[in-house]
């Protein structure tokens, strides 16, 4: 599938649930109103969307949420979608999650061909991780870890820069995934969903990271590229990769291979735009896939060139009313 921009879309976000055993502070609010269940794709549908999307030219498949581990009988979707794994049509089946149930999981999603996880683990103390995630337990994410890295699945840390909040931890973090072997990449917080919270007084631009960074460690740029938005260097001290995803202050539009799906079937070109398209209705409607096929290709010539990202700084709005969680992240 090759977008107006010459660009090949390769790689598909799944999100299989809005529902979140954690309500971080940047994605959700503390009283979400999650989705009807009659409006969300049942694992058949999501099976169904995700097997038309790789006879299209999918080759990477993320499945994320909400939190896809707590979606009920998921392992039954990921036993369905290893088949493409097996006949070689799919080159890599992953997830991005908080860990919580991944000590339950782990071994299942590695006989299912899965072997890197994306872990999104915001502070090592206990009580702020518990602020941060409103109720999250660091220690069964810990075990989740743990077990995962023991299952053979290759864990990358996910971390959300936050001013005033953990913007002190970041260098243990790297600390700490270079013992174990994690790459890890910070995200800056994005103007998403529910500003309430303050998500400016969280914006913490990565540029001053890295300079803080640099004091103490050696990091060089690499070429590397993961087929996602982030840039990443190599630290020297630990041998590990560290990315940086800041879509506020660069734009990695340009080499944008990817498309992402809601659970309820709508197809986002680009995270940071509201254009979508409807792709629940024609995988309704007609069993043969032939008119979600043609709905996924019409959308496709639909992908923009770029985002437009800005937080109003006046007046403190989010260009965007969505919810990561929606989206998928
Ligand atoms: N629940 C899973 C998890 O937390 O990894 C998967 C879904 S979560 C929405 C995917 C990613 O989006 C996480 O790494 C999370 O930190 C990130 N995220 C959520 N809201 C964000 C925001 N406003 N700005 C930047 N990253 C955000
Ligand atoms: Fe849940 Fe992930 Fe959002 Fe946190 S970032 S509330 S773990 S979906």
């Amino acid at each position: 599938m090759i977008d107006p921009f010459g660009r090949d879309v390769s790689y598909l976000r799944v999100s299989v649930t809005d529902r979140c055993d954690f309500r971080c502070q940047y994605c959700m609010t503390e009283d979400m109103d999650f989705l009807p269940k009659a409006e969300v794709l049942s694992l058949e549908e999501l099976n169904r969307m995700c097997s038309a999307f790789i006879d299209l030219g999918v080759e990477k498949l993320r499945i994320t949420g909400g939190e896809p581990l707590v979606r009920r009988n998921i392992m039954w979707l990921f036993e369905h979608l290893s088949q493409h794994l097996e006949s070689g049509t799919l080159k890599e089946l992953t997830l991005t999650t908080n860990a919580s149930q991944l000590a339950r999981f782990a071994t299942g999603l590695h006989t299912c061909g899965v072997r890197r996880v994306n872990v999104s683990l915001d502070s090592l103390n206990p009580r702020k991780f518990d602020r941060i995630t409103r109720g999250g337990d660091l220690e069964q994410v810990m075990e989740g870890i743990t077990t995962a890295q023991a299952a053979g699945l290759q864990v990358k840390i996910n971390m959300v820069a936050l001013k005033d909040v953990n913007e002190d931890e970041i260098d243990v973090m790297l600390s700490w995934c270079g013992e174990r072997g994690f790459d890890m990449t910070l995200i800056e917080v994005m103007p998403m969903g529910d500003m309430t919270g303050g998500r400016l007084e969280q914006y913490l631009p990565l540029s001053l990271v890295r300079a803080r960074l640099e004091e103490r460690w050696t990091l060089t740029d690499l070429d590397y590229k993961s087929g996602g938005p982030a840039r990443y260097v190599k630290v020297g001290e630990s041998g590990g990769r560290l990315g940086f995803i800041t879509p506020l202050t660069h734009n990695f539009c340009e080499s944008c291979n990817r498309v992402r799906l809601t659970c309820t079937g709508q197809l986002y070109m680009c995270l940071g735009r509201e254009d979508s398209a409807n792709l629940r209705t024609p995988l309704r409607q007609d069993s043969s896939d032939a008119a979600l096929k043609s709905a996924i290709t019409a959308a496709i010539t639909r992908k923009p060139e770029g985002h437009d990202f800005v937080i109003d700084r006046r007046n403190q709005e989010p260009v965007l009313d969505r919810h990561m969680s929606v989206t998928g992240g």
